[in-house]
């Protein structure tokens, strides 16, 4: 691979020209880890207007090898939009690439550029009658090609799938400047291999994505929710199975919540109600969806009642108006931020098989407290095994944990392992774990995952340092803090 090379004064004079209005102040939110940990290192920021135009800059910097960092929305939780080490790089936004291009509602699709944030992307298949199912805490600000570039999930997987089940095509500007239009609707094509799925997670190490058509859906006739008090992980599973047998794909969100997520907002947000006057260790937030009305708030709160019955659900919150509903959602929605505000010593978003949720916590929760006294806040998709494991320093004594990062780190790290789950359930790989992926993921894999990085990059401009390491890049592979 070549050297990379700084963008100097000449270059940005060239940027000027293919793509005018597009230079940007590098602070600010294009900078900033969204948990504080890290910050970007000197870079020149362009938004460009078009795909014509990231394609004219892709063009200069795949000649004159100068890296370039995709950049979404910057919610990316593992560092992936935060150049490091790099000679001083481009950081592409897509934030002007912002047009809905086109809904279809009869054909349960819709064209959208890369920059959308999602609220709109949903709002936009909202005012056509339909609905864009993906849905997570960072919905106001991330982007949609940000959400497909992580393959993101949030609360909805359970029922519609994460980002990649969600898109039927995309337009990427490849590394040589050359433009991919696989912008089709089309929900059966089996010409050829499937490269939308390969760009998809990919984390803008194979191109930048400027646009993408997404599936709609119908809209639910009828949406009931429910934050129920379970005494146990192992209790909310059986609830999840229980659920399954009565509701089958009528869930559309199951989460689970620690008691200590709900200290974290009493302690962070002085206006913070407990929705369950019984303040239990563990909850769920459910939520039922039907396509026509059967009444299902009725039946979710008999089904909670039996559960009650079978001693399987202590107390429970049921809102009975969509305010209240948004409420009891935002709730949940709130605990990232009162995590950020705490401050973690480490976080970890796992998967384990879904029917060993409870065995992991336990054993977590174990290794852990070999290493030290902490307060642990998990919680997390228990339908789809992806759990926020995240370890906290007891109050009032924040810095004085901070060197025991590694070790609990790796003590959770193990445990994983063990349950043969995964170390990136849903935020991806990043900067922060490349080097844990090289060192960690099967050695065949790992291979394929370099072939085809080198097979589409062979200059390697593309996010350098992301994902996979590269051995140009002194700090590359070291686990980001
Ligand atoms: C409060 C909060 C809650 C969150 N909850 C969830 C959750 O429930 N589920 C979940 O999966 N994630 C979650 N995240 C993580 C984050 O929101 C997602 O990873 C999101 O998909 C990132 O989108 P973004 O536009 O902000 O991307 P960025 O942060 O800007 O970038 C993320 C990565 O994608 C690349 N990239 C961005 N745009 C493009 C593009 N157009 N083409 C190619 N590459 C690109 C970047 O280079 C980087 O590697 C959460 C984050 C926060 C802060």
């Amino acid at each position: 691979m070549p050297k990379l090379n700084p963008v100097g004064s000449e270059l940005e004079e060239a940027f000027r020209r293919v793509s005018p209005g597009a230079m940007r102040i590098h602070e600010g939110k294009y900078c900033d880890d969204p948990r504080g940990r890290s910050r970007s290192q000197d870079a020149v920021v362009l938004a460009p207007a078009s795909t014509d135009e990231v394609s004219a800059i892709v063009g200069i910097c795949h000649r004159e090898s100068v890296a370039i960092v995709p950049f979404g929305g910057g919610t990316g939780l593992v560092g992936g939009q935060l150049p490091q080490d790099l000679p001083r790089p481009v950081v592409l936004s897509l934030e002007r690439l912002n047009r809905i291009r086109k809904v279809s509602p009869s054909g349960d699709s819709m064209i959208v550029e890369a920059g959308c944030i999602l609220e709109n992307v949903q709002a936009a298949a909202d005012a056509a009658g339909r609905l864009f199912p993906l849905s997570l805490a960072a919905k106001g600000s991330c982007q949609i090609g940000g959400n497909l570039a992580t393959n993101a999930g949030g609360v909805h997987v359970v029922r519609y799938g994460n980002a990649r089940d969600l898109c039927l095509g995309l337009e990427v500007v490849l590394p040589d400047s050359s433009v991919w239009d696989g912008l089709t609707s089309l929900r059966k094509d089996n010409a050829g291999y499937d490269l939308r799925n390969l760009i998809i997670g990919s984390e803008g190490t194979l191109g930048i994505i400027t646009a993408a058509t997404l599936k709609l859906f119908r809209r639910p006739a009828e949406i009931a929710t429910a934050l129920l008090a379970v005494a146990s992980p192992r209790a909310a599973l059986d609830l999840h199975f229980r659920f399954q047998e009565r509701f089958g794909t009528m869930i559309s969100a199951f989460e689970l919540i620690g008691r200590t997520g709900f200290d974290f907002l009493e302690e962070t947000h002085p206006g913070f109600r407990w929705p369950i006057e019984s303040r239990p260790d563990w909850m769920v937030l459910v939520d039922l969806s039907a396509d026509t009305d059967i009444d299902i708030s009725s039946r979710l709160v008999e089904a909670a009642s039996k559960a009650a019955d079978d001693s399987m659900v202590s107390d429970g919150a049921f809102p009975s108006s969509a305010r209240q509903r948004t409420d009891l959602w935002g709730i949940r929605e709130s605990i990232p931020e009162a995590n950020r505000r705490i401050g973690a010593i480490s976080s970890h978003d796992i998967s384990v098989p879904v029917d060993s949720v409870p065995d992991f916590i336990e054993a977590a929760d174990r290794e852990v407290s070999q290493v030290g006294n902490f307060r642990i806040n998990c919680f997390g998709h228990i339908g789809d095994g992806n759990l926020h494991y995240n370890v906290f320093p007891p109050r009032r004594s924040a810095n004085a944990h901070l060197s025991s990062e590694d070790e609990v780190r790796h003590a959770v790290r193990r445990v994983v392992r063990r349950f043969r789950g995964s170390l990136s359930a849903e935020h991806g790989t990043g900067r922060r774990f490349s080097g844990e992926l090289a060192t960690n993921a099967d050695p065949a894999l790992f291979s394929m995952m370099q072939a085809v990085k080198r097979a589409l990059d062979p200059n390697g401009i593309m996010n350098p340092g992301a994902v996979l390491p590269d051995p140009r890049l002194t700090g590359s592979g070291s686990s980001m803090t």
